[in-house]
């Protein structure tokens, strides 16, 4: 992948210009796209983790969580809403599902374009244990 850290932007103060993910919106690079519209894509994840496994990220690029500002409340919610609708549309709504973002290094982060994994059709058990 060619927008780690270690060989992009994300460790200096500009911008990232392109990101996989972006020329994935852009129809450069083939995905299988569920849903596109003016400021989210929606496509399958190319190694999927269980049955369903999209992939849904902001048009525009955003690193990581932590580069999302206000302005970006809007989008962030419609990254949510998305995922919603499409695990309706999937039929694993009833089921249950996950939704994550990893961040960064220990987070599990590869591609520094911000996206939720929506995952599920199987059971997916728990994730974080209680402490108690
Ligand atoms: P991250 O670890 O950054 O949260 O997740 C990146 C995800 O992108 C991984 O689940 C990985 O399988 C997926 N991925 C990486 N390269 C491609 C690609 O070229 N096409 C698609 N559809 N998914 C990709």
């Amino acid at each position: 992948m060619s927008d780690h850290p270690t060989n992009s932007q994300s460790l200096s103060n500009s911008a990232p210009t392109d990101t996989l993910f972006a020329k994935i919106v852009r129809r450069e690079i083939p995905a299988k796209i569920v849903y596109q519209d003016e400021f989210v894509t929606a496509f399958h994840d190319i190694s999927p983790a269980a049955p369903v496994h999209i992939l849904v990220v902001p048009n525009k690029i955003i690193p990581t969580l932590n580069d999302a500002t206000p302005e970006d409340e809007q989008l962030l919610g419609k990254l949510m809403l998305t995922a919603q609708r499409l695990a309706k549309e999937l039929g694993i709504d009833k089921s249950g599902y996950r939704v994550l973002m990893n961040v960064n290094h220990d987070g599990g982060q590869v591609v520094y374009h911000i996206h939720l994994h929506l995952i599920g059709g199987r059971p997916l058990g728990r994730m974080v244990s209680r402490a108690d």
